[in-house]
């Protein structure tokens, strides 16, 4: 059965393009970054999986011509033109991880090729821990060849992200570190969170210290906390990482860290296939499934 779009719309911008791009320039208007990112994910037929690389590129190629079209309007006017940033979240099981690892890499350089001519930054999202090791390596595979235009995800969950941070401050490769949004057994993954706070304000440090303009990807007061007092004591300009939320979640804490002058960038995730995406944010937090009954009944 699928459900009607309302009741994701607080989390989810727009089911096409043609409605995230004015969301994504209104937020850039506020002096927001953003990233951009089409749902879906797991697809098990190369047909799809080109599909959706096709929609990959074709979304780089939009946020380029939309650019241009709101500078060329804007060219004779007073005001300041608002463009929105080159940068797209990306899931490598989209584009045929979980169908085959060469065919997901060729995909994948098929988009940085593209990603690299139009200057546009391509996060890999991480996904569940069956494509963890799959997803760094592939990445460890294109980051040498294009490490201006391709990022990670790791999660503070992970009982393995001790090493995972290490070897990517080696690579000096950009890191959004985040929780960690899947279901996944206590073998692999701390569950308690006072456990992944600890984990994740030691990697946030590491990735400060050593890494390359890390992305501090939380809605956790504390933790945002505990970094604006680590980078504070340890005189680090606020220009060498950023904050990042996701879109439709705190949106007035978002404005108010990018007005104490940090870097903030929000996660926006459009497109059909929101199911997934939508059921992780309301499995997270008890007030999400409150504010999706509060205005079924209000309709
Ligand atoms: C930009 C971004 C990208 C992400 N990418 C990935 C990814 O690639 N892979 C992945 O597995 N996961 C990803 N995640 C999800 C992430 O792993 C967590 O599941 C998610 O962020 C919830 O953890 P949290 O630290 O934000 O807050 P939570 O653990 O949900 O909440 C902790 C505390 O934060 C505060 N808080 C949280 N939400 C609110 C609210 N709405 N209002 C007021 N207070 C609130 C409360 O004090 C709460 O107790 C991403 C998250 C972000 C922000």
């Amino acid at each position: 059965m699928k459900l009607p779009f309302f009741l994701a719309r607080r989390f989810v911008a727009s089911e096409t393009v043609d409605g995230t791009l004015p969301v994504a320039r209104s937020l850039s208007a506020e002096g927001l970054h953003v990233t951009l990112d089409l749902l879906g994910e797991y697809i098990s037929d190369r047909s799809l999986a080109s599909a959706a690389l096709e929609s990959y590129i074709e979304l780089i190629q939009l946020i380029e011509a939309s650019n241009r079209a709101s500078m060329e309007e804007s060219n004779g006017s007073t005001g300041s033109t608002v463009t929105i940033d080159h940068n797209i979240s990306i899931k490598l099981s989209m584009i045929g991880l979980k169908i085959d690892e060469s065919f997901c890499y060729d995909n994948l350089v098929r988009l940085l090729d593209v990603a690299k001519k139009y200057d546009t930054f391509i996060r890999l999202d991480m996904e569940g821990t069956d494509v963890t090791e799959s997803t760094l390596s592939i990445f460890e595979r294109v980051f040498p060849m294009y490490p201006d235009h391709v990022g990670i995800v790791l999660q503070a969950y992970l009982r393995r992200t001790a090493e995972d941070v290490d070897r990517m401050c080696q690579l000096n490769a950009r890191v959004r570190i985040c929780k960690g949004a899947y279901s996944e057994p206590d073998s692999l993954a701390f569950q308690k969170m006072s456990d992944i706070r600890e984990r994740y304000l030691e990697y946030m440090q590491m990735l400060i210290t050593q890494g390359k303009y890390p992305g501090i990807a939380t809605h956790d007061d504390i933790l945002i906390r505990e970094t604006k007092a680590f980078v504070r004591s340890q005189n680090i300009a606020a220009e060498n990482f950023e904050f990042q939320m996701l879109y439709g979640i705190r949106s007035k804490t978002q404005l108010a860290i990018t007005a104490e002058g940090y870097n903030m960038r929000i996660y926006i995730p459009f497109g059909r296939m929101w199911a997934p995406y939508f059921s992780r944010r309301l499995r997270e937090r008890k007030e999400n499934v409150f504010f999706v009954l509060k205005n079924l009944i209000r309709r």
